[in-house]
């Protein structure tokens, strides 16, 4: 009797052995785990329990690799809120910063995204022109030297003065919206329009010739990457309105309506006021760039220039 209640008993308590065994092993097997997993990593490294969060949310699992090989920075977890953060951008953002400590984050996105964090003229692509009607050419994106537009047309003098072409549908889009802007009591005119490589050539050297090269880069763009090089562009003015000179242009309703409508008719406004830094050239209240309808609108609507958009949008 004795024999067989023992029995019982060592049975019992080898089973609750067997069970905290399991119970311990669980842990260790879970604290393991952790020990070694990105989360605690990451906190290793110094960031906060809401930094992680952010990290794991927004990065991939080989983009959080790259993070814990780096020492911690809270700039980091900074641009990765941004709306416009590019991860392959990351370490030029960090570098930015670095030299631009009055600049906002948000700013060293942008300014990153669009390269200004490189001087003019200086690391340039090739732009792809696979892209049609929205190739980037500014002053990091160039056209191949023999590049020439496919369809380009003559413009009649009563659209243009003397001496202007460009793509032929972009010349149907612009004469829709000077049929619109006509209705409302408004005369366009085309003052420049398609310039091929030895145009911007000539136009480039005159400026640097009379006024320096600091003068030229600021009002035109060297050859190879002149916008007005893609058939796609257009400087646009009032009909007898500027004394033939873009002066006053941006005090006249013209330009208010065409800020506010050339959208519709596929065309945005290239080098806006204010936005001198990102898109590195003074304000043109005449330049529109063609981009076909669609585009156009969600350009107009995102409030960014061309040279942002196509970095977070088409580029990436
Ligand atoms: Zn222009």
């Amino acid at each position: 009797m004795k024999k067989k209640v023992r029995l019982k008993k060592e049975v019992k308590y080898g089973f609750i052995g067997i069970v905290v065994l399991i119970i311990a092993i669980v842990f260790l097997v879970q604290f393991i785990s952790y020990r070694t997993s990105t989360k605690y990593k990451l906190k290793d490294l110094g960031y906060t329990t809401e930094e992680v969060t952010t990290i794991i949310e927004k990065l991939d699992h080989e983009q959080v690799k790259d993070i814990l090989k780096m020492e911690y920075n809270q700039n980091i977890v900074l641009f990765l809120q941004e709306k416009y953060f590019i991860y392959d951008n990351l370490e030029r953002y960090l570098d930015y910063q670095k030299e631009n400590q009055d600049k906002s984050t948000s700013d060293v996105v942008t300014m990153v995204n669009v390269n200004r964090d490189r001087d003019f003229y200086t690391d340039t692509k090739e732009t792809d022109l696979s892209l049609g009607d929205l190739i980037l050419v500014n002053k990091y994106y160039s056209l191949p030297d023999d590049y020439e537009p496919e369809n380009i047309v003559k413009m009649n003098l009563q659209y243009a003065y003397d001496d202007n072409s460009i793509r032929d549908y972009v010349y149907d889009a612009f004469l829709e919206m000077y049929r619109a802007a006509m209705e409302e009591g408004y005369q366009l005119i085309t003052n420049s329009s398609y310039r091929d490589y030895d145009w911007q050539d000539t136009l480039y050297n005159n400026y640097k010739t009379s006024r320096g090269q600091e003068y030229a880069d600021a009002f035109a763009a060297r050859p190879g990457y002149s916008e007005h090089q893609t058939g796609l562009a257009l400087d646009i003015t009032c009909y007898n309105c500027t004394n033939g000179t873009f002066d006053d242009f941006a005090e006249s309703e013209e330009y208010q309506w065409l800020l506010k409508n050339s959208y519709k008719y596929g065309f945005i406004l290239r080098y806006p006021e204010g936005k001198e830094d990102i898109t590195g050239y003074n304000f043109e209240a005449w330049h529109f760039r063609y981009v076909g309808k669609d585009m156009a609108k969600k350009i107009y609507n995102s409030g960014l220039t061309f040279d942002e958009y196509y970095a977070y949008y088409i580029e990436k």
